[in-house]
């Protein structure tokens, strides 16, 4: 390494922190946070392994967005503020253009969502980013998976399945990195929705963000919620972009299998939801796919009838 560790923190992750509540930021041995009083404290963490979670060789720009990304998605999933985070990164090598590019993606994103980064770690080892998200949402008042009731109805926010398939072009070949292909720059650059995980506190009965195949996911809530579910595959939100591009089954399967979207998948009373979609006008795009049951397990349905469809999420230990 020509660049030393410290140089390294000093001239890629101290830019200056603009939010009042740090207190201390990056250079201490710890950064100093202030919760405001009345809130609790959220907390997420993700790893993303290179050519586990990320495509080896793809753009630093990307992986500095997409490490936070995932962890802000987290963060609106429970409804919460983000507020500060840290970083940990392991580096084959100290290589200045990735390093400023993957500092101008996290950095970015940070802005965006008014969110500083206040510490770290810095190691040499194989490519792998850790993000740590804190935020805080008034007590009382997250989002959690437990709370679906028989009869709510089940939203997915956004184009589910856009993320899979833009993989698969750049996995197959079809696509580089630097192509402008939507379902690409999907993949590649995923929004977080945090406007809907603060329109959905007090609303939604249950919340969690998409990140292992819509199906599964789905299946995680509901026995968090200690319930079951039934999905209408022709309900299912299939992108133009998708449906001009693939056959309908294999639309199906982006959708509900594919992962890496960090879209919300919420339930919601039926009663509650023509507020929600109003209050939430056309920033952004939500589907109906079904509805809460008793029972165990989702159900796929197609004109009422049960179709047994493949798609169990990712699960890294299977
Ligand atoms: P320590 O040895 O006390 O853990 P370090 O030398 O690892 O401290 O880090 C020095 C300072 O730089 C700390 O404030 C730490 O939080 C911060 N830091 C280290 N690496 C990063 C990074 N990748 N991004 C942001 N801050 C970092
Ligand atoms: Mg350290």
């Amino acid at each position: 390494m020509t660049l030393g560790e410290f140089d390294l923190i000093a001239r890629y992750f101290s830019r200056p922190c603009r939010r009042r509540d740090v207190l201390l930021g990056v250079g201490d041995d710890a950064a100093l946070l202030e919760v405001p009083a009345g809130q609790a404290l959220v907390a997420a963490t993700d790893t993303l392994v290179e050519g586990r979670h990320f495509l080896p060789g793809a753009p630093a720009r990307s992986v500095g967005h997409q490490a936070l990304a995932v962890n802000l998605s987290d963060l609106a999933a429970m409804g919460a503020e983000p507020a500060w985070a840290l970083l940990s990164l392991s580096l084959p090598e100290a290589s200045e253009t990735w390093l400023q590019e993957f500092a101008d993606g996290l950095y970015s994103l940070a802005g965006m969502h008014g969110v500083d980064l206040v510490g770290g770690d810095t190691v040499r080892g194989p490519l792998v980013v850790t993000i740590e998200v804190l935020g805080f949402v008034e007590v009382g008042s997250a989002l959690k998976r437990s709370g679906a009731r028989p009869g709510d109805l089940v939203f997915v926010s956004g184009w589910p399945g856009e993320s899979a398939a833009g993989l698969e072009l750049l996995s197959s070949g079809a696509a580089t990195f630097a192509s402008d292909d939507p379902l690409v720059r999907r993949h590649l650059f995923a929004t977080p929705r945090l406007e809907l995980g603060r329109a959905l506190r007090g609303r939604a009965s249950a919340a969690m963000d998409v990140s292992d195949g819509l199906l599964g996911d789905l299946r995680k809530l509901c026995a968090a919620s200690g319930g079951g579910a039934g999905i209408d595959l022709d309900a299912l939100p299939v992108s133009s972009r998708l449906a001009s591009r693939f056959p309908r089954a294999r639309c199906e399967s982006f959708v509900l299998d594919g992962g890496d979207d960090y879209e919300l998948l919420f339930t919601i009373a039926p009663d509650e939801a023509p507020q929600l979609v109003s209050a939430l006008g056309a920033s952004v795009e939500l589907a109906r796919i079904g509805e809460i049951r008793g029972g165990r397990g989702v159900q796929c349905l197609r004109a009422g009838v049960e179709v047994v469809v493949d798609g169990g999420g990712f699960d890294h230990f299977a």
